[in-house]
C-alpha cells in the first residue's frame, strides 16, 4: 500500500523544504522502504528550462530529458533514485494539458474550471504514483498563502480526504524567527501559517520547525497546544552544519518515528545511518584542503550551480579533502583589463562550468588558456568545454577566427548548432527557429570512449551514460586538426559524429565534457570525473 506524505512551507520559502524532503526519503529508506519523492510547482512555465539561472537556480535535468526544478537534483542525491519527468510538475505544464484536452473536446461540452478540472489533473499527477512505492513524497512548492498554490493545496486537500489519514499526511515546514530585542524565537508566524493552512481545509499533523537555535521545550508545547497538533509531533528542525547531516539531526529529533506513528506503523529497530555518518564525519575531519576556482557568470547566486558545488563536494569527500570553492566572475576577463593571474592566484583547479550566450564567453576562453599555459588541473563542463575548444583552436590549431554560432556569426564555426542527431534510434531535428523551451539535447546519451584515453581509465570503462543540456556542439570536422594540436577527442557519441569529451595529453589534468557530469553525483559515489579532478587539484597543490 502506498502512503502519501504532503510537504508544505510556511512564513517564508528558502526554508529547505526541499532538503527536509530528501532527508525524510532518506530516513524512511533507511527503514527499509521504497521511497518516491516528487515536486509540484505552482509557477506559469511549463519547466525551469527557459528560466534564467539567477532567478530559480540551476535546472535539473533528469536521465528521460525532463529540466526540472533543482529540488529534483536533492532527492536523487539523498536517496540515490534516479528522478524522472514525471516527478516534476509546474503549473503551467497542468494549464498545458488541461488546455490541450479542452480543444480535443475531452471535456464534452462542460465549462471548464479550476475545481475540478484543474486539481484533477493536479490528482492524476499524484494518483500516478499510487502503487511504485512504500512511501510517495510530494513537495508543495511557495508558500502557504500564495496564490499560485492555491489549486495544488486544494488538490492534495481532496486527495488526503479521499485516502483518509491511514494514507496521507500533511506535514508543513515553518520558521520561528530569532527577536533579538525580544531574545526569543518567536512563535506566532507558526501558528498563523497553519491558520492559513486549516483555512483552505488542511490540517497538518506534523510539524517541522526551522530555528538558527535550540528551541526551548516551553515554545514547542506552545505551538501544539495552538496549532492542534501532538507535542511529539512538533519537531525541532535546526540549521546544520552541512546537508549531509540533515537526516541524521532530523533522525535525532524523532521525525521518521512519528511520521511512521501518524500512519499507525511501528517503528521497529534504528535505521542503519552509519553511511550518513560516515559521510558527515568526511566532511567534518578533512585531512587536506583545496581551492577550486569556477568561472562562471551565475557566481551570486549559489543555487546556479546547485549540484556542482555538491558533486565538487563529493569529490573532496573521496580524497579526505575540503574543497573551497572561488566564483569568479567570467565577464571581469572579456575585456582585457582583468587580471586573470591575480584572480586564479592560490586556485588549484579551474573549473568552467556550463553556461549559456555570449557575456562571461572570452572570459572563459582565456580561463581555459591560463589553465592549459600553468599547467593547472582544468575541468570544461559543458560550455566550458565548447570554451576550451575554441582556445585550441584559435591559439594552437590556427584556426584563428574560430568561434560558436551561439554567439558570433562571423568567423570559423568550430561550435555549430545542432540540428540533428539520434535519439533511441530516432532522428530529432531542429532549426534556429524552434522555441526555446525543452528543444536542447535533454537527458541520457551513451558515449564511446577512448580505450586507453585518460577519460577511460578514470571511468574504468569504455562506455559510459550521461546527461546533457545543449544546443550547439563541438564540429566534429575540426577533429583532426584539434588533435594535431595535442587536443584529443577521447569520446564521442556511438557513431563518431558528436564529440563528447575532449582531453590534453601534454597535461597533468584537462578534460572538457559536452555533457553535466556533476548531475549524477551522490555523498555515497561521487563521480569519478570530480574524484579524479579533486585528486588532480590536490596534487597541483603540492607542487606550488
Ligand atoms: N550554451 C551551450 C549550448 O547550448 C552550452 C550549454 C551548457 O553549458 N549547458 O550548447
Amino acid at each position: 500500500m502506498t502512503r502519501f506524505i504532503f510537504i508544505t512551507g510556511g512564513v517564508v520559502s528558502s526554508l529547505g523544504k526541499g532538503l527536509g524532503s530528501a532527508a525524510l526519503g532518506a530516513l524512511l529508506q533507511a527503514r527499509g522502504y521504497k521511497v518516491r519523492l516528487c515536486k509540484l510547482d505552482p509557477y506559469l512555465n511549463v519547466d525551469p528550462g527557459t528560466m534564467s539561472p539567477f532567478q530559480h537556480g540551476e535546472v535539473f535535468v533528469t536521465d528521460d530529458g525532463a529540466e526540472t526544478d533543482l529540488d529534483l537534483g536533492h532527492y536523487e542525491r539523498f536517496t540515490g533514485n534516479p528522478a524522472c519527468q514525471n516527478d516534476n510538475v509546474t503549473t503551467g505544464r497542468i494549464y498545458t494539458d488541461v488546455l490541450s484536452k479542452e480543444r480535443r473536446g475531452d471535456y464534452l461540452g462542460a465549462t471548464v474550471q479550476v475545481i475540478p478540472h484543474v486539481t484533477d489533473e493536479i490528482k492524476d499527477f499524484i494518483r500516478e504514483k499510487d502503487g511504485t512505492a512504500d512511501f510517495v513524497l510530494c513537495e508543495i512548492g511557495g508558500t502557504v498563502g500564495d496564490i499560485e498554490s492555491l489549486p495544488f493545496l486544494e488538490a492534495i486537500r481532496q486527495f488526503g480526504n479521499e485516502m483518509g489519514r491511514e494514507r496521507a499526511l500533511f506535514l508543513h515546514v515553518t520558521l520561528l524567527p530569532y527577536i533579538p530585542a525580544a531574545g526569543e524565537l518567536k512563535t506566532k508566524p507558526t501558528q498563523h501559517s497553519v491558520k492559513e493552512l486549516m483555512a483552505v481545509g488542511i490540517r497538518p499533523r506534523i510539524l517541522l520547525c526551522r530555528a538558527d537555535r535550540e528551541i526551548e521545550e516551553e515554545e514547542l508545547r506552545k505551538i501544539a497546544l495552538f496549532c492542534n497538533i501532538d507535542e511529539n509531533k512538533v519537531i525541532p528542525a535546526l540549521d546544520a552544519s552541512s546537508i549531509y547531516e540533515v537526516p541524521l539531526t532530523y533522525h535525532k529529533e524523532g521525525l521518521d518515528v512519528q511520521v511512521l506513528d501518524a500512519f499507525g506503523l511501528e517503528a521497529g529497530e534504528e535505521p542503519d545511518l552509519s553511511e550518513w555518518e560516515r559521510i558527515v564525519r568526511r566532511i567534518q575531519n578533512p585531512e587536506t584542503e583545496v581551492t577550486i576556482g569556477v568561472v562562471g557568470k551565475y557566481t551570486n547566486l549559489a543555487d546556479s550551480y546547485k549540484s556542482l558545488n555538491e558533486a565538487l563536494t563529493h569529490g573532496g569527500i573521496a580524497n579526505k579533502a575540503k574543497v573551497k570553492i572561488k566564483f569568479i566572475e567570467a565577464t571581469l576577463f572579456d575585456e582585457d583589463e582583468g587580471d586573470i593571474a591575480h584572480e586564479l592566484q592560490g586556485v588549484n583547479g579551474i573549473l568552467v562550468p556550463g553556461g549559456f550566450g555570449e557575456r562571461g564567453a572570452e572570459g572563459k576562453i582565456k580561463a581555459a588558456q591560463y589553465a592549459r599555459e600553468k599547467k593547472i588541473p582544468y575541468f570544461g563542463i559543458c560550455f566550458g568545454l565548447q570554451m576550451a575548444v575554441l582556445e585550441a583552436a584559435r591559439h594552437l590549431a590556427g584556426v584563428t577566427e574560430a568561434n560558436s554560432t551561439e554567439f558570433s556569426n562571423k568567423g570559423e564555426h568550430v561550435v555549430g548548432l545542432m540540428t540533428e542527431w539520434t535519439k533511441d534510434n530516432q532522428t530529432e531535428k531542429r532549426s534556429s527557429e524552434t522555441d526555446l523551451g525543452g528543444t536542447m539535447r535533454l537527458g541520457a546519451y551513451p558515449a564511446a570512449l577512448k580505450p586507453g584515453s585518460k577519460v577511460a581509465e578514470i571511468y574504468g570503462s569504455n562506455e559510459v551514460s550521461e546527461r546533457h543540456r545543449h544546443r550547439y556542439e563541438v564540429n566534429i570536422n575540426y577533429k583532426e586538426k584539434l588533435e594535431e594540436a595535442g587536443f584529443i577527442m577521447s569520446g564521442t557519441s556511438p557513431d563518431g559524429t558528436l564529440p563528447e569529451i575532449c582531453e590534453r595529453s601534454d597535461h597533468p589534468w584537462f578534460i572538457g565534457v559536452q555533457y553535466h557530469p556533476e548531475l549524477k553525483s551522490k555523498p555515497f559515489d561521487p563521480h569519478p570525473l570530480f574524484v579524479s579532478f579533486i585528486k588532480a587539484a590536490l596534487e597541483q597543490g603540492k607542487l606550488v
